[in-house]
């Protein structure tokens, strides 16, 4: 009986790995334009750490994280989000002592305990940012072109982003009598989550996956919103219009928790047909504190990388993948075997992608083998070439063939 990978998880073959990696370097780079540096913090924290910084009346607190004790019988949790982690190293060392705004990104794996489907697994991907430090309206424009942007440059179809204000806490108390005042007549058809959720937080509420269809009706926070927020969020859209970012407003996209402040936002995609959603974020100014720090306002965003994956595939675009080699070298003979392998590592070092044959093959096969590789060429190195200090490199594509220096060799095949 051989293993299996735990339910909800994925190995990442050759083949498939590099479609990654082009997505990860594409994040990368447009971190880099927008001024964003990486940051890499622990894949597991304290448990409290999650209830305080993701909320306890979560999906994700509630049901799906991964927690265990440890061998010192402390609660940990492998992280099911990127944000509750930064903020707490962002605390932990000092960043707002800085000068300047945090604005940090991070890629890597999530863990959830959720039902597997497709574009749902329980370690999954995400890319996401953070800036910790503004409530300028500029910067929530900013995070949304972003992660905009990405999928822009990806070349997904259809992609809008769905903004919404949820206030600051004085505006959501008057929402919140409001949203009950709708809810509680209906309170007996709701599933057992939101009835609990109803008297916690009802704001959650309206985030139930379940009941969704219900809440068409329900009251809308921008009417709620007092002076200050509703600048915020007029600024937010007007800078989103000047970047040519397309958004529509949904006034029921909430995220419930004291700490989320005024801009809320989602990403949706053509195509995926239930799960829509690559993405989201918001605004946390009371986030910061609420982990320990001080007083500090933040915004960011979430992008699930398997979500971006299962679009692409799903809107027929190619993105770049394996990348062929660029030469194979062949030796006849021991000689010129030894004087290949040192030719080999000259290449690699000079930057050229080289392999070799480690089986033994005869020449044939070897050519075969560099044929799968997608070799750009193959330089064959027989003993008179050898005796000559010469080699035989052939372009693959046309079939032209030439005889080199084998000193040369490096500088010919660039
Ligand atoms: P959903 O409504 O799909 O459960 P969510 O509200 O739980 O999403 P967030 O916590 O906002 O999602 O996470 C941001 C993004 O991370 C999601 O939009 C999605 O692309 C991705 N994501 C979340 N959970 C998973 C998962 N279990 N598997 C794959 N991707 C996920
Ligand atoms: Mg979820």
């Amino acid at each position: 009986m051989g293993f299996q990978k735990p339910t909800g998880t994925q190995d990442l073959l050759p083949g498939v790995v590099e479609r990654w990696q082009f997505i990860e370097e594409k994040a990368r780079d447009l971190c880099r334009r927008f001024n964003y540096r990486e940051i890499r913090t622990p894949i597991f924290e304290q448990t409290s750490l999650f209830e305080r910084g993701v909320g306890e009346t979560t999906d994700i607190v509630e049901k799906e994280m991964y927690t265990f004790l440890d061998k010192g019988e402390r609660s940990m949790t492998l992280r099911p989000e990127g944000t509750a982690g930064v903020v707490r190293s962002y605390v932990e060392n000092k960043l707002y002592g800085e000068p300047d705004v945090s604005k940090l990104y991070y890629i890597g794996p999530m863990f959830r305990y959720e039902r597997p489907q497709a574009g749902r697994q329980r370690q999954f991907h995400q890319f996401g940012i953070e800036a910790i430090g503004a409530i300028d309206p500029a910067i929530d424009a900013e995070v949304i072109s972003l992660g905009y942007e990405l999928c822009k440059e990806l070349g997904l179809h259809g992609v809008t982003v769905e903004v919404n204000s949820v206030g600051n806490p004085q505006s959501r108390a008057d929402y919140r009598e409001k949203l009950l005042a709708f809810l509680t007549p209906m309170k007996d058809s709701l599933c057992k989550d939101c009835q609990s959720r109803m008297e916690r937080n009802p704001m959650r509420v309206l985030d139930c996956k379940v009941d969704q269809d219900k809440f068409t009706g329900a009251p809308s926070i921008l009417d709620s919103l007092d002076e200050e927020s509703l600048t915020h969020f007029e600024q937010v859209k007007s800078y989103l219009t000047d970047m040519n970012v397309d958004y529509t407003i949904n006034h029921r996209l909430v995220r419930g928790l004291d700490y989320y402040t005024l801009t809320a936002f989602e990403y949706k995609a053509q195509g995926i047909g239930a799960i829509d959603t690559v993405g989201g974020g918001g605004r946390y100014n009371k986030l910061v504190a609420e982990v320990g720090g001080p007083d500090q306002p933040g915004v960011g965003l979430a992008i699930g990388l398997e979500r971006i994956h299962l679009i692409l595939e799903n809107q027929n675009i190619e993105v770049q993948g394996y990348r062929p080699l660029d030469v194979y070298l062949v030796g006849l003979g021991e000689a010129a075997d030894k004087e290949i392998t040192k030719q080999l590592f000259k290449l690699r070092k000079a930057g050229i992608s080289a392999e070799r044959d480690y089986l033994g093959r005869k020449m044939k096969a070897q050519l075969k083998s560099a044929d799968r590789m997608q070799a750009r060429y193959t330089a064959i190195l027989g003993d008179d070439e050898l005796a000559r200090g010469e080699i035989a490199v052939k372009l693959m594509e046309t079939g032209e063939q030439r005889t080199v220096k084998l000193e040369d060799l490096a500088a010919e095949l660039k």
